[in-house]
C-alpha cells in the first residue's frame, strides 16, 4: 500500500501526467482556437490543484475554474443568521463544523456570537452532537447540518440515532446541498462556458458513475470523476481533454478503486428514509428549487427550523462575491476586497474561510504579492 501511495505523489509520474495535459490542450486549441475550459465541481479538488501547483503549472494550456462544490461556501446568510437566532434563546447549545465558525452571516458569524457568550461548540462528526444532547438533558441541542451527498448519509444516520433514542432535546439545522441540481443550474443559466467538468470524488461514492449520465444526455458535456491526489487529477484533466479532442461527451471514471458504477445505494437508501428533495437557497445565488433536502414530515420532531420557527430577515447585500466564484463567472483576484479587506486572518465571505474555498486556495498558493 505504502508503495502505492507513493506513486501517486510520484514527481516524475506528475511531471509525465502534466506532459499529456499539455498534448491533450494543444490537440484541443489546433482544433477549435482556444484553451479548453474545466470546472472542478468539488472544493477539495480546487484545494488540491493549488497546492500542487497542477493549475499554475497548467494556466496557459487549460482554463480551470473553480465551482460550487464547496459546502461552507454555498451556504447561505440565512443559515447562519438562524442558527444565531437559535443561540440567542435560553438553555441552547449550537453544534456545528469548526470551518463554519467564521462564516459571515448578515450581521456576525457563530464566532462572535460564543465570544457573546452563547453556547456554541464545535464537533468533529456530526454523531458528536447527539452525545452533547444525552450530556445535557436539560437544554435544546442544534445540529447545523450542511453538506453534499457525502455528508447528507451522516444526518440520515444522525436522525435514526436520534429516534430510536428518543432525543427529545435534539434537533438538526438542515442546510443541504445536492450535486445535479447545482450543475443544471450552471448549465441551464448558460453564465458560464464550460467544456467539461472534473466530478466529485467523495459524492460519487455514494452517487455512483451511473448519476451523471445527464451530463451527456442533457447537455453533451463530458465529465470524468477523479481522485485528490495531483496524478490522479492530472488524469482527471487528461482523460476529460481526450473526450473534448475526439468529441466523445462520456462519464469518466477515474477513481474506481473506490467509485463505482451504482455507488453506494444503502447510504442513498438511508436519505431517502430520513429527507426529501426542497428547495434550498445558495448563497450568492438564491433559492433553487429541488436543490437540497430538508428533513421528511414524520421527523419533524428533528427539524430545528419547524421546532423553533425562528424568523430570519433577508439577508443585507455585502460587496463579497462568493456567489460569483461559486459559479465559476471570476477568480479571486476580480473580487475587490481580495487580499484587501478579505484575508484568512479577516474573512469577508464563506470561501476565504473554508478550507476547500477558492479565495483560500489562492490567497494560500497563488497569490502575487
Ligand atoms: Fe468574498 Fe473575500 Fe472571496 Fe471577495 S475575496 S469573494 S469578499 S471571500
Amino acid at each position: 500500500m505504502q508503495e502505492i501511495l507513493k506513486e501517486f505523489h510520484s514527481r516524475p509520474l506528475s511531471i509525465e501526467a502534466a506532459k499529456r495535459v499539455r498534448e491533450q490542450a494543444a490537440l484541443f486549441y489546433s482544433k477549435f482556437g482556444r484553451q479548453p475550459v474545466l470546472m472542478e465541481v468539488c472544493g477539495s479538488h480546487t484545494m488540491s490543484l493549488t497546492r500542487s501547483g497542477l493549475k499554475q503549472a497548467l494556466v496557459d494550456h487549460v482554463q480551470l475554474i473553480s465551482g460550487p462544490g464547496c459546502p461552507v461556501c454555498v451556504t447561505d446568510q440565512a443559515s447562519i443568521d438562524g442558527m444565531i437566532a437559535l443561540a440567542n434563546r435560553e438553555n441552547t447549545i449550537l453544534c456545528t463544523f469548526g470551518d463554519m465558525m467564521r462564516v459571515p452571516g448578515s450581521s456576525g458569524s457563530l464566532l462572535q456570537a460564543k465570544t457573546a457568550g452563547k453556547d456554541i461548540r464545535i464537533v468533529y462528526s456530526p454523531l458528536d452532537s447527539l452525545t452533547v444532547a444525552r450530556q445535557h438533558p436539560d437544554k435544546e441541542v442544534v445540529f447545523l447540518g450542511i453538506g453534499f451527498e457525502t455528508t447528507i448519509p451522516i444526518l440520515a444516520l444522525l436522525l435514526q440515532q436520534a429516534e430510536e433514542q428518543n432525543m427529545a432535546n435534539f434537533s438538526i439545522w438542515t442546510a443541504t446541498k445536492l450535486v445535479e441540481p447545482i450543475i443544471r443550474h450552471l448549465l441551464d443559466s448558460g453564465e458560464v462556458q464550460v467544456d467539461g467538468f472534473l466530478l466529485p470524488g467523495h459524492v460519487s461514492i455514494v452517487l455512483g458513475e451511473e448519476n451523471y449520465t445527464f451530463l451527456r444526455e442533457a447537455y453533451s458535456k463530458p465529465g470524468v470523476i477523479t481522485g485528490f491526489e495531483p496524478v490522479e487529477m492530472a488524469m482527471g484533466i487528461y482523460r476529460l481533454l481526450s473526450m473534448l479532442v475526439s468529441g466523445e461527451a462520456a462519464v469518466g471514471n477515474e477513481y474506481k478503486s473506490v467509485v463505482g458504477k451504482k455507488g453506494n445505494s444503502a447510504a442513498r437508501q438511508l436519505m431517502e428514509a430520513y429527507f426529501v428533495p426542497d428547495a434550498e437557497a445558495w448563497r450568492g445565488i438564491g433559492l433553487l428549487p429541488d436543490s437540497g433536502l430538508r428533513i421528511r414530515d414524520e421527523y419533524a420532531e428533528f427539524d430545528a427550523k419547524k421546532k423553533w420557527g425562528v424568523a430570519i430577515p433577508p439577508p443585507r447585500k455585502t460587496k463579497c462575491r462568493c456567489g460569483d466564484i461559486i459559479r465559476g463567472l471570476i477568480a479571486p483576484p476580480a473580487c475587490p476586497l481580495y487580499g484587501k479587506a478579505c484575508t484568512p486572518m479577516n474573512p469577508i465571505g464563506p470561501c476565504m474561510v473554508s478550507g476547500e474555498g477558492t479565495c483560500a486556495a489562492y490567497y494560500q498558493y497563488i497569490r502575487e504579492e
